[in-house]
């Protein structure tokens, strides 16, 4: 089995939904197909939630007027019989009478906000199901809210998740194809949440995972991971193979095409994620694994922005143990991850991408040590690949990439796999490109 994923775009025209049913239907391998919502749905759905929270009852109802509009021209062009028509129709007036119903409660809450916006989900996978059996596929949908489940803090539970979509598989063994709904779950009180924005990659993971699928597949519409950013530098390449390392190092610190919690449940089961382009299905795409033989030394570069660096002065770090202990549960209690962090002497440099609690953490630290003026504005630039501590040369051509461009912080030797820097956003675009040149062999 197999669990194939579908973003937004890849079903956001009534042609591009024909072609998804093409390409899952092209071989015979029994497949879980994970679909986004149509694309542009989701911040659809989430204005209309604004304008219910904030009591703009008219304005919510003229969003929705415009939202079905649109689906019932995407019915009209998907499907291609009477009966076909008549079906999708159901499906979306059902819908939307639900979405009505939200928008004439008498107080919206975010409980009420979280069934809005799954309904993006719940129309696409419904829709796209009616389409496949219109055509006489194979055909069923599994509702994500009976077996997707997230805990206390938000984690996925792997191993319920696990029992309850393998006890739900056991009762669907005939079927080809089975629909399931990206992004949408249930938290511990049961009611509708989901797995936050750009969540259906992490649900088809997470189903890949708990299957132990033969492997993941993640259909954008770009060529497979690219070394570095095609939207900032000339000239990129897509990348054939990276390790799940590698793969969450850059899906972490930057690259838009996988959410950055995808690659775990996958690497946990050791079952490989390609990364396929609905506009050229033939070509290989990249695929990650646990294990690469061969291949480039560094892989590819990401850029983070919206980072701000804090230095914390101690004039008393030597010899002084639980200092950093004491810095970082700073951090801890304003809830506020750090993602690097330099030391030296009597300083630590730590960088943080949520400045939220920012004035409260400088106040707290302030209070055992000298803090300097932080910088806003500051970009993480990730370089990636198979960084073997014993082998020479890497730093070097790294900062010999980058030697006309200020660097802040440098990161080395935590990782195998990651030497990051922090740069002024306003040199991010130039040392993206410096390190492209510098790095990579283009013929
Ligand atoms: N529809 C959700 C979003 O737009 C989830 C996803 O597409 O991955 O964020
Ligand atoms: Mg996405």
């Amino acid at each position: 089995m197999q669990v194939w994923k579908f973003g937004g775009t890849s079903v956001g025209k009534p042609e591009r939904m024909k072609s998804i049913r093409d390409l899952v239907t092209a071989n015979e391998t029994r497949k879980i197909v994970v679909l986004s919502a149509l694309s542009g749905s989701t911040n659809a759905l989430l204005a209309m939630g604004e304008s219910l929270m904030k009591g703009e009852k008219a304005e919510a109802n003229k969003q929705i007027d415009e939202l079905k509009a649109h689906y019932d021209q995407f019915l009209t062009e998907l499907f291609s019989t009477e009966n076909g028509l008549t079906e999708g129709k159901a499906i979306v007036e059902k819908e939307f009478g639900f979405i009505r119903s939200l928008a004439d409660l008498k107080i919206y809450t975010q409980k009420h906000d979280k069934q809005m916006v799954a309904e993006g989900e719940l129309l696409s996978t419904q829709i796209f199901t009616a389409y496949m059996k219109e055509q006489g596929g194979s055909v069923v949908l599994l509702p994500a809210l009976e077996f997707m489940s997230i805990d206390a803090d938000n984690e996925p539970e792997l191993a319920k998740i696990e029992e309850k979509l393998t006890g739900l598989l056991a009762t669907q063994t005939d079927k080809q194809i089975l629909v399931t709904q990206g992004f949408i779950c249930r938290n511990p009180r049961g009611e509708v949440d989901n797995l936050k924005r750009g969540g259906s990659d992490y649900t088809a993971s997470l189903i890949g995972g708990a299957i132990t699928a033969e492997e993941i597949q993640i259909w954008t519409d770009i060529d497979g991971m690219h070394n570095n950013d095609p939207r900032i530098v000339s000239r990129t390449f897509p990348v054939r193979e990276l390790l799940f390392e590698e793969a969450a190092e850059l899906a972490y610190f930057g690259a838009k095409i996988l959410h950055p919690s995808t690659i775990t449940p996958a690497k946990m089961r050791g079952v490989p994620v390609r990364l396929k382009n609905t506009m050229a299905p033939d070509a290989p795409g990249t695929v990650i694994k646990s294990s690469i033989s061969g291949g480039a030394e560094i892989k590819a570069i990401a850029a983070k922005d919206n980072i701000t660096a804090i230095y914390v002065h101690s004039t008393r770090m030597l010899n002084a143990y639980g200092f950093l202990r004491k810095v970082f549960d700073v951090f801890e209690k304003f809830k506020t991850p750090v993602d690097m962090i330099t030391t030296s002497e009597v300083s630590v440099a730590v960088t943080i991408d949520n400045p939220e609690n920012l004035d409260k953490i400088t106040e707290e630290l302030s209070q055992f040590a000298d803090m300097e003026e932080h910088d806003r504005n500051q970009s993480i630039i990730c370089i990636v690949g198979n960084f073997l501590a014993d082998k020479p040369g890497i730093a070097i051509r790294i900062l010999e990439a980058v030697k006309g461009i200020p660097i802040r912080m440098i990161s080395y030797g935590a990782s195998e796999h990651n030497i990051s820097l922090l740069v002024d956003s306003a040199h991010k675009n130039e040392a993206l490109e410096a390190l492209n040149e510098g790095l990579f062999e283009f013929n």
